[in-house]
């Protein structure tokens, strides 16, 4: 039987940041009550949810509490604490489980799994000394990049190699005791997106892919709909409905995919959960990837993920608070999401403006006269 999870009943968030956030809004608004653990206090989901439990996420008597009063539980982020997540398996409904959590926390693992499902990803290997660094190289070739195995997140713990002066530079980092992945640099034309859902009851739904632009590693904005052909939106998609299915997915799981040149889809890393490049969903479609994520894990009937219009989102980041805060008389025609944050380090995630237009060009236009746009 369905587990369906009714408004005034309780979803217990692990993590909160401004996923964590969102998705407490999205709740909210549908009804429910929402409770968060996350060791900072006053943090982004606590400021809008009933309860925050502020303790670490190896707490385990945090964690009890969190499963007492919480009829169904989720989560923001993946590296939570393996004991956690098996106490709250344990003492509370999570129905997303761990596997998932497991599989993703770690690049090899995932790029296995990813392989396993029959998506095509760059060739990898995996690196825990200097000689198994060499030996990638000689096997997989020149440019590559080295990526920390976990942890690892806008870039951080990545070391791009492109001849004999940056392998030596890199050398220093294999440590032995650290687990490393050799990737071989794929030199994409477009990064995209690809966000899933799957409820318990496991209907499955697909948001539209999202063109994803980085600059420094992080998400700078997303455009969608992508500007790629028909062709590419629907392999895209239905590579992610693909892992959906044959990882018997719960909750959402956000797909990130380079298209080269000659219009191949290789799949580069996946996160279960809502994802930045999903932003655009909450003015931008029928149905929020928030919204849609709290339907999946309550049980509820998944809503239409229909584009309505053309839409740009754009991150602000620590250092693009302040001009985007001087234009608020531009910003009549934008959708203004700040997080809740109180320090506006550099490239911390502060908040997010979504920008809706008749086209994509508008849109883009529009953005571009934030000041905080790349030169
Ligand atoms: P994370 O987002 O966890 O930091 P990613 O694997 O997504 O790690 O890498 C961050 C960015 O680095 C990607 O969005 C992409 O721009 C670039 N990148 C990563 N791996 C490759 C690769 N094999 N080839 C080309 N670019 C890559
Ligand atoms: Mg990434």
């Amino acid at each position: 039987m369905i587990n369906r999870i009714l408004p005034g009943e309780t979803i217990g968030i692990l993590g909160g940041g401004q996923l964590g956030r969102m998705m407490a809004i999205a709740a909210k608004e549908m009804g429910f009550r929402t409770a968060v653990l996350d060791p900072a206090d006053n943090n982004p989901c606590a400021q809008v949810s009933d309860e925050a439990i502020v303790a670490p996420y190896n707490d385990l008597a945090a964690a009890k509490k969190l499963a007492e009063t919480s009829d169904v539980i989720t989560y923001e982020f993946e590296n939570i604490d393996l004991e956690t997540v098996n106490i709250l398996e344990k003492n509370a409904y999570l129905p997303q489980g761990h596997r998932l959590l497991d599989l993703t926390k770690d690049r090899i693992n995932e790029k296995d799994m990813l392989t396993r499902s029959g998506l095509k990803v760059a060739p990898y290997q995996a690196v825990n000394t200097t000689e198994d660094l060499e030996e990638a190289i000689n096997q997989i070739g020149l440019p590559g990049v080295l990526k920390t195995c976990q942890g690892g997140y806008d870039g951080k713990g990545q070391y791009v190699i492109k001849d004999s002066g940056d392998l030596e530079q890199v050398k220093d980092v294999v440590d032995g005791r650290t687990r490393f992945i050799y990737e071989k640099w794929l030199d994409f034309d477009k990064e995209m997106s690809v966000i899933v859902t799957r409820s318990t009851t496991g209907e499955i739904a697909v948001f539209p892919v999202a063109e994803n632009i980085h600059v420094n590693n992080i998400l700078h904005h997303t455009i969608v709909p992508a500007r790629i052909s028909e062709q590419v939106e629907k392999e895209a998609t239905d590579m992610a409905i693909t892992l959906a299915q044959k990882m018997s997915l719960v909750g959402t799981l956000a797909v990130e995919m380079f298209l080269t040149k000659d219009q191949q889809i290789y799949a580069n890393e996946c996160a279960p959960r809502p994802h930045n490049s999903g932003h655009f969903t909450i003015n931008a479609c029928e149905t929020s990837q928030f919204q849609q994520h709290v339907r999946a894990v309550c049980g509820w009937p998944l809503g239409k993920t229909t584009l309505l219009k053309p839409v740009v989102m754009v991150n602000i980041l620590g250092q693009h608070l302040e001009p985007v805060l001087k234009r608020i008389d531009q910003l009549s025609d934008m959708h203004l999401h700040l997080y809740g944050k109180e320090e506006a380090k550099t490239n911390r995630k502060m908040g997010h403006l979504t920008i809706l237009g008749e086209n994509i060009e508008e849109a883009l236009q529009k953005a571009a006269e934030l000041g905080i746009w790349p030169n």
